[in-house]
């Protein structure tokens, strides 16, 4: 069983910020999830090189270009390193074997007569390297999303692929396959852009304005669009056209946010069909994140959720737990390092670090380092056992990517009955007679055996501190497939040192 992810690659005309982040560590998630449930897994993300914004951002630095990607190339893989983004492929569009595709998959929809050179007169716009139509802009004629930028007039030669004689076979690929685009949504909004004739799509940009890209094969005087080349990585990545690609093509997901749903739901379709190669499996949308208060993020503000500031201040899972708990797949999510850090403290902190704490600290402290053995179990153990396994079961199961918050939020909503037992049980009074000392190491036993279940679950968002808070309980590895077992932690056996998982911060 295979399972192919993609993130999108990135631009690196900035440095990466957190919407990177969030789309990378959502893929993480997902490839977690899968290897759990025995799947072998592919999953790439990695950096788009080429373009006009690129090539300006070097020369704004007075840099040359190759050491300006080189610097930009490693901050991104930084950055993902720091994220425990488990990839297993970085993607740089600069690298030859992506550009020589890139051309041959050209060459071969060229040689098909579906990519005609023409003369275009009108408007561009810069920060989306993109043709626009009248309708596409505001109303003082500028790009609704880059209104600062000031839109250009162009006359230019270009090389356009036909895309109206798709449109048709594109319509009814996703009526016949409702779960091509998630959430339904973006279905619709993808379905509305189709539903009008299309126009052609400029694939070249003359090298006198962009020489930053993959020259095309028919007409060295141009260099390939840059969506054009970015959106062949996904093919690239996996050795196409080499044999052996097919595979892990046949089980493409790709995650993308909702301002590109139109090169990945209209272009990148088009160009596969006219290239005669089958679209992937799925296209996964997600929305944005805004500040507090709903707020756009921007520097004037001072709302920039920058995600490195926030590892060093909080850790890494702190920021991976937010990205997951509120993402919102079909609307914008709020972030601030406050919200962050209030999240972290609540949940993490008070509701699963400082139970494993307390638990695994009495049980050093009375049963002489060790975790005790159980003796039988009474009813209130039989229910809080059967609500872990219940509530972690999310986590054996499938997950796409708008199931990760509820899945998230399930195991929060278990850790408050967790506590809620090891409160009403009271190990601290039943230590102190000897007639309940065995009631109190079964309570100790029940509680860090479902703590451990949680943080096996816990692996697939936050690894780094639930493979801790494994240690910590000397856990047996998780077996795979993975599923919520219980009974795993030997009585009697040493627990290892016990730390502060998630110490409070202000
Ligand atoms: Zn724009």
């Amino acid at each position: 069983m295979k399972s192919y992810i993609t993130t999108p690659i990135y631009y690196v005309n900035g440095s990466p910020h957190i919407g990177h982040a969030f789309t990378s560590v959502m893929a993480d998630i997902l490839k977690r999830n899968r290897v759990a449930l025995g799947y072998e897994l592919m999953l790439s993300t990695g950096v788009d090189e080429h373009g006009q914004k690129n090539q300006e951002a070097a020369a704004e630095l007075d840099m040359s270009v190759t050491d300006y990607l080189e610097m930009r190339g490693k901050e991104f893989r930084d950055v993902f390193d720091r994220l425990g983004v488990a990839y297993d492929y970085f993607v740089r569009t600069s690298r030859e074997g992506h550009k020589t595709a890139v051309a041959g998959m050209e060459q071969a929809i060229f040689d098909k007569g579906l990519i005609v050179k023409k003369q275009y007169t009108g408007t561009y716009c810069k920060g989306c390297e993109e043709f626009k139509k009248e309708s596409d802009l505001t109303e003082d004629g500028q790009c609704p999303l880059h209104p600062t930028m000031k839109v250009e007039q162009t006359d230019e030669t270009n090389y356009f692929l036909m895309m109206e004689p798709f449109r048709e076979r594109l319509l009814q690929h996703i009526a016949d396959n409702p779960d091509f685009v998630q959430p339904e949504a973006f279905r619709n909004e993808l379905k509305q852009m189709l539903s009008e004739p299309l126009e052609d799509l400029c694939i070249s940009r003359p090298k006198a304005r962009v020489t930053l890209g993959v020259d095309l094969p028919f007409d060295t005087d141009f260099v390939t669009y840059v969506w054009f080349d970015a959106l062949a990585n996904y093919l690239t990545n996996i050795g196409w056209p080499e044999e052996g690609y097919e595979d892990w093509w046949a089980e493409c997901e790709h995650l993308i946010g909702k301002d590109i749903l139109k090169p990945h739901g209209v272009y990148w379709p088009i160009m596969l069909m006219a290239a005669d190669l089958p679209l992937p499996k799925k296209l996964s949308v997600h929305s944005h994140w805004v500040g507090a208060g709903g707020m756009k993020m921007s520097k004037s503000i001072g709302n920039v959720v920058d995600p490195i500031e926030v590892i060093d201040k909080l850790g890494v899972d702190a920021l991976r737990w937010y990205l997951a708990r509120h993402m919102r797949a079909d609307s914008d999510s709020q972030i601030s390092v406050d919200l962050i850090t209030q999240t972290y403290n609540s949940e993490l902190g008070n509701k699963v670090g400082n139970l494993l704490s307390r638990a695994a600290k009495f049980s050093k402290a009375r049963f002489d380092g060790k975790l005790p053995a159980p003796g039988p179990l009474n009813a209130q153990d039989e229910v809080i056992r059967k609500s872990v396994v219940e509530a972690t079961s999310g986590m054996s199961a499938w997950m796409n990517l708008a199931d990760i918050p509820a899945r998230a939020q399930a195991i929060i909503t278990v850790s408050d009955e967790m506590n809620n037992y090891f409160a009403e049980q009271a190990p601290w009074d039943l230590i102190k007679n000897e007639e309940t000392r065995e009631r109190c190491q079964t309570v100790i036993y029940v509680t860090l055996d479902c703590l451990r279940v949680v943080m096996e679950a816990l692996l697939q968002i936050i690894p780094g501190s639930a493979g801790k808070a494994l240690d910590m309980l000397n856990a047996p590895e998780a077996a795979c497939p993975w599923k919520p077992e219980l009974d795993k932690l030997q009585g009697d056996s040493d627990l290892n040192e016990i730390e502060t998982l998630f110490p409070r911060v202000q």
